[in-house]
């Protein structure tokens, strides 16, 4: 399992570069912030400017999970080679440049250690402003930083920069009406909400973009509510509650891949990075990319 340094997937400087890559294909290319150690917050655009309907994309906010960031690069290459006329693409494909980062390295030297935050230690995808709630150890004098969701709402630079662009842009008028956020944990489609029971006003709206969805990925995926995932947990500050309650986007959730365990390699099953990213990058890659390419187009 040890026979290229990243086992087949790109470490951080070359996915940087395949990121500045796009601009040569006809993307916009902006820095919308800045990671806690200063890395770039990538934002990469595309369709007509005055276009007023806008789909969002986000990946890598979660360490470990590097198949949902290679899939949007795939997608957005695909959107490159014929933009859309009548709307407007907005992709942070890299949320958590710290944490990619530090995952390479454990790779490297061979740690099997789970990492998912960021530098200061906050899950991303527990920091957005709906439903945020402090977490357990946070509310003890003197461990507001051990909160594990950040000590307030969007308080992170990475979930800032992505919530003062949207709301920039919602402020303006633009109608942020889809919305995919990539990560890799089985093979899951999850919708809103993940910070409470109740299903959304819209649920059947959600379910059939899910459906579509499912019909074009490759066999396995599950259509769920996210808080019905681990029913006894609702999972607080998600970025998918907040894109559909804030700018009222169709909100899914992508958990691409079953990951690359394997019972023909039993130490798979004992390095965390194997539980989320599936052994032929490309196909999968390309798989799913291909697939929610028409829901972000606006068609499926
Ligand atoms: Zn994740």
């Amino acid at each position: 399992m040890w026979r290229s340094r990243h086992l087949g997937y790109r470490a951080y400087p070359e996915l940087v570069e395949a990121i500045r890559g796009l601009e040569g294909e006809g993307a916009r290319l902006s820095q919308a912030g800045t990671s806690v150690r200063g890395e770039p917050i990538w934002c990469v655009e595309l369709g007509p400017p005055e276009a007023e309907a806008l789909s969002v994309l986000l990946a890598g906010q979660h360490a470990m999970e590097w198949i949902g960031v290679e899939a949007l690069l795939v997608l957005l290459e695909r959107l490159l080679t014929d933009p859309p006329a009548d709307r407007r693409v907005l992709a942070f494909p890299l949320l958590n440049p710290d944490g990619y980062a530090r995952a390479a390295r454990l790779l490297r030297w061979r740690i099997p250690w789970l990492t998912r935050a960021n530098a200061n230690g906050v899950d991303l995808n527990r920091n957005w402003p709906t439903y945020w709630q402090r977490g357990l150890l946070g509310h003890l004098p003197g461990l507001e930083s051990w909160s594990g969701s950040g000590t307030r709402p969007a308080g992170e630079p990475e979930v800032r920069a992505v919530c003062d662009r949207l709301d920039a842009e919602h402020a303006a008028g633009q109608h942020i009406d889809r919305a995919l956020s990539l990560h890799s944990f089985g093979r899951m489609l999850l919708h809103p909400y993940s910070g409470s029971w109740r299903a959304p006003a819209d649920r059947a709206r959600h379910r059939e973009a899910a459906d579509r969805l499912r019909a074009r990925l490759p066999r396995g995926y599950r259509i769920l509510q996210a808080s019905r995932w681990f029913p006894w947990l609702l999972a607080y500050g998600a970025e998918l509650d907040h894109l559909h309650a804030a700018y009222g986007a169709t909100s899914l959730l992508v958990e691409c891949s079953a990951g690359g365990r394997s019972l023909l390699s039993p130490l798979s099953w004992l390095h965390p990075w194997r539980w989320y990213n599936p052994r032929n990058r490309e196909r999968e890659a390309r798989a799913i990319g291909t697939a929610l390419e028409p829901f972000v187009r606006g068609e499926g």
